[in-house]
């Protein structure tokens, strides 16, 4: 059976006070208020992430994330962080390709299919991010976009390596927009993309693999999305920088 999984984004967001805060007050409600077997992710900015992973229990219910990492081990690229460092200091996921680092930071899908290898190779758990435009989504093959991401980016990997990875479907239309894809919606892509993955891998590892959906996904509407067959949780940005509303998205799962 696939995991189930609600991670949150928070993006560039939080001072340490405020982030500390959020944090706690995210932990202590998970522990208090959340039953069943859903997987808590808080994907914070990298500057929080030692002191973050100190608070969770390794193997608990709360894992901590990172947002992205580069695609080599290490060396000269200043500012970066690499894999190797995530995993020493104990670090569970990481976001990749998010559309930001597409859109603001070029990040190719031959460059992604690096980084899902690096975090592979070094324990971690991949959330790979893909989704079209909203022009796409209008005008083109937007199921046949998202494919080729999918495929340019993970198809390379052996079906045991591809057992590791989380895909989260994110319509880049729906990011901060407050315009959510419909359940349906959501459900149909995730739907093609599990046919996609099952093309390649197979029927068994297609139903293990977890798909997320983000965008604009949130207390109101987080329950819909959760009921349909093939969206396995949420990749929340906005409303994972609430406590409160994060904890609704987190039970609907
Ligand atoms: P949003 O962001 O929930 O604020 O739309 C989701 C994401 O970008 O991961």
């Amino acid at each position: 059976m696939r995991k189930k999984i609600v991670a949150g984004n928070w993006k560039m967001n939080k001072t340490a006070d405020e982030a500390q805060a959020l944090l706690s007050e995210v932990i202590n409600m998970v522990k208090d208020e959340v039953t069943g077997d859903v997987k808590v992710v808080l994907c914070t900015p990298s500057i929080y992430l030692a002191s973050a992973q100190q608070q969770v229990t390794p193997g608990g219910k709360v894992s901590i994330g990172a947002q992205n990492c580069h695609e080599k081990a290490s060396g000269a690229y200043t500012g970066e962080i690499s894999a190797p460092m995530l995993q020493s200091i104990g670090i569970e996921y990481v976001i990749l390709g998010h559309s930001e680092r597409r859109q603001y930071f070029g990040e190719t899908n031959a460059q992604l299919a690096e980084k899902v290898n690096i975090t592979l190779q070094n324990g971690l758990i991949p959330i790979f991010c893909c989704g079209e435009s909203r022009d796409l989504r209008e005008n083109g093959d937007y199921i046949g976009f998202v494919k080729d991401q999918i495929t340019e980016s993970l198809f390379h990997l052996s079906a045991e390596s591809f057992g590791n990875v989380v895909i989260a479907y994110e319509p880049i239309w729906a990011i901060g927009t407050g315009l959510t894809a419909s359940s349906a919606q959501a459900q149909d892509m995730h739907f093609e993309l599990r046919q996609h993955i099952a093309g390649q891998y197979g029927d068994t590892v297609a139903q293990d693999t977890t798909i997320l959906y983000g965008g604009s996904a949130n207390a109101q509407n987080a329950a819909e999305l959760f009921a349909r067959p093939d969206v396995d949780g949420g990749l929340i940005g906005g409303a994972s920088l609430k406590a409160a509303d994060f904890l609704t998205v987190v039970k609907a799962a």
